[in-house]
């Protein structure tokens, strides 16, 4: 007799499942929908297994009819469910065989026989018959085990044959792992076809893919409800095998000053009601959010992007009401045509990218069109990025010095050290290429200390008054200052090379400024050890006086767009500045001179010391001990 007690509570389950499951939003793409069918097709088959079960339990008092179609009914869901697991096994790994129609109706064989000799039982009795007793099994009772068996078998097969087209080692163990489970629930009915176990090993199976590849939170920004870039990326990796479509992407123009002006849940905020305009406003295309203000959506090749670009800008003309305040925002527009060649995902996205950080510096307000450049940006990051890792493992990272004069008498006093990395073919890379780069993938920390490390060897082998300097300054990445042991780090590197921490200073952009607690914890920590430290480039970012007042630095730069705009057209900006951070007690040191004339200029307004091409240009060690060793 079948029993059922197991059956129940699985479907219970199941049932809860589903539901919240469907609560949440999910992305429109093979995967989820073959997880949508598995869950259906197994609620059916688990109904269908029970009601058969209880049919079969009350024979003859129940309908015989009604009793042969439970159960027919019951053996195709059964192998329909086994087929729909492979069918998920084979789109996770990128066996498309929806692209191969041959190979889509091969596949499909076992399983129309199968449906086939389990209907025609009613007039055979091939796959089972209802006798005086009830349920029999008929000589084919088999196919339904060789049918299920095999779908599982080819499942694993091809999780294993196409491991590498799975992103790590949890998804391909996942993978086999649930195909296992169906494997032990197949097993156990094959041994006792009493047992409803089934139902409660598919509910497993279920449960470890959800956990595995389809929670919807792996496909969700949580602070905004929207897509993220994980489910932008497998949309756009599906779309691009089936139509022709585009991407049209829009950004919030100055994302991070803006955050910062209205803080950083009112952003959020903002960033949801904008989200919840496009969805209801645009129900036919998906949009996604690609963090710092950038919304890129997937539409129909024919969308009018002008249309969707006059409508968005209208809105924008209008505040965002959030709890607290009104957003006013502005955005720029991007898009990638229909017929613009999808070389791979990565480089459409990026490329997408580039085209909106040139779209929100330009005024005239246009659509950017993802152009040559924009492809050209992303491959060139692509090899700057390799260049780096090999750079930062074998430590080959090259250290060049600039001086830093005396204003009062152009007398060399220091320098900074700036570092250099070269491609395959030996030429330099410059650091605007690859210190975002490497502060973006988290090797500036490595990379920091070896250029510290080669800067602070150089003062051991060279005896620094031989070549007139009393100090070098070395430049701090603002993302170092998010490591913990930065302090200790250096410390060792000074001790290691028999140092006084007088000799570095630290240079520290304004960026850094934007965690102002996070900053002064760091700079006090490092200055009570002894280290001193530099404003780089002042005038480019966030700091302001009374900002600048709270943190111990030694000496301010300007930077050189200031000093270039000053000696293009003097103005009263760049004097008041400097009196200003003489009278609170910083030196001054003007960058970028690159004629008499700048130098002059600045000198008039006080400056303490110089630094630009004017004087040298960044020499590498060598050269620069063989050139400044006169001055001495
Ligand atoms: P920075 O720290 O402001 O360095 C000064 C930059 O201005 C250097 O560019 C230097 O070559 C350039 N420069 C100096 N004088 C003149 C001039 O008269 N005319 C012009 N046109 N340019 C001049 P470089 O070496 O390309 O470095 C660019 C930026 O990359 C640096 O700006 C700094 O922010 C960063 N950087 C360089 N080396 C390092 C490093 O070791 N660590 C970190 N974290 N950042 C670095
Ligand atoms: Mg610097
Ligand atoms: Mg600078």
């Amino acid at each position: 007799m079948f029993n059922v007690s197991s059956a129940v509570p699985s479907l219970i389950i199941l049932i809860m499942f589903l539901a919240c499951y469907f609560s949440v939003p999910r992305i429109p793409i093979l995967t989820n929908r073959l997880y949508i069918r598995i869950l259906l097709i197994d609620l059916l088959t688990s109904v269908m297994n029970i009601l058969s079960a209880e049919a079969n339990r009350k024979f003859p008092a129940y309908n015989y009819y009604l009793t042969y179609a439970l159960a027919t009914a019951f053996l195709i869901m059964l192998i329909i469910r086994s087929y729909m697991f492979f069918a998920y096994s084979a789109s996770l790994v990128n066996l498309n065989h929806y692209n191969s129609r041959i190979f889509a109706w091969i596949m499909r064989t076992p399983l129309m026989i199968s449906i086939l000799i389990i209907a025609s039982s009613y007039r055979t009795g091939a796959c089972f018959s209802i006798g005086k007793e009830g349920y029999v099994p008929g000589r084919f009772m088999y196919i339904v085990y060789v049918c299920t068996y095999f779908y599982v078998a080819v499942s694993i097969l091809a999780v294993f044959i196409h491991r590498h087209n799975l992103s790590d080692k949890r998804e391909f163990l996942s993978a086999i792992s649930f195909n296992i489970i169906l494997v032990i629930g197949d097993s156990i009915v094959l041994f006792d076809q009493t047992s409803l176990l089934i139902d409660s090993f598919c509910l497993m199976a279920i449960i470890i893919i959800y956990i595995a590849f389809e929670n919807p939170d792996f496909y969700i920004e949580k602070r905004t409800g929207l897509f993220n870039q994980n489910a932008l990326n497998d949309y756009i990796q599906e779309m691009r095998y089936k139509k022709q479509f585009l991407i049209f992407a829009f950004v919030i123009k100055n994302y991070q000053d803006i955050r910062e002006i209205y803080g950083v849940s009112n952003m959020d905020h903002g960033i949801r009601l904008i989200g919840q305009h496009l969805k209801s406003t645009y129900p036919d295309i998906t949009f996604f959010y690609i963090k710092e203000g950038r919304f890129i959506s997937v539409a129909a090749a024919d969308t009018d992007a002008n249309r969707l670009c006059a409508e968005l800008r209208a809105r924008f003309d209008k505040p965002w009401h959030t709890k607290k305040t009104d957003l006013y925002l502005s955005i720029a527009f991007a898009k990638l045509t229909p017929e613009t060649e999808i070389r791979s995902v990565d480089l459409s996205i990026s490329s997408v990218i580039s085209a909106l950080n040139r779209a929100s510096k330009a005024e005239d307000g246009l659509c950017a069109i993802v152009c040559e450049n924009d492809i050209k940006d992303y491959i060139k990051e692509i090899s700057v990025k390799k260049i780096l890792e090999l750079t930062v493992e074998e430590n080959l990272v090259e250290v060049f010095l600039q001086p830093i004069v005396e204003a009062k008498n152009f007398r060399v006093i220091g320098a900074e050290a700036l570092a250099r990395i070269r491609d395959r073919d030996g030429k330099y890379v410059s650091p605007g290429d690859f210190i975002p780069i490497a502060e973006k993938n988290g090797c500036i920390t490595t990379l920091g200390e070896q250029i510290f490390d080669k800067t602070c060897k150089f003062i051991k082998d060279n005896s620094l008054d031989s070549i007139g300097l009393s100090w070098i300054n070395v430049n701090l990445s603002p993302m170092q200052f998010f490591v913990n042991d930065l302090a200790s780090s250096y410390v060792e590197i000074l001790k290691k090379n028999d140092l006084d921490f007088n000799i570095i200073h630290l240079e520290i952009t304004e960026e850094a400024m934007i965690s102002q607690s996070l900053l002064l914890k760091q700079m006090e920590s490092m200055t009570d050890k002894g280290f001193q430290f530099v404003l780089d480039d002042y005038g480019t970012g966030y700091s302001n006086l009374a900002r600048l007042q709270k943190c111990p630095f030694i000496n301010i730069k300007i930077d050189m767009s200031l000093v270039w705009a000053y000696c293009k057209e003097p103005n009263l900006l760049l004097p008041s500045m400097i009196s200003g951070f003489k009278s609170m007690g910083f030196t001054v040191t003007a960058e970028g001179i690159e004629t008499k004339e700048m130098a002059e200029a600045m000198i008039n307004l006080g400056c303490d010391y110089l630094q630009g091409n004017f004087f040298s240009r960044p020499l590498p060690m060598k050269d620069f001990t063989d050139a400044f060793a006169i001055f001495a």
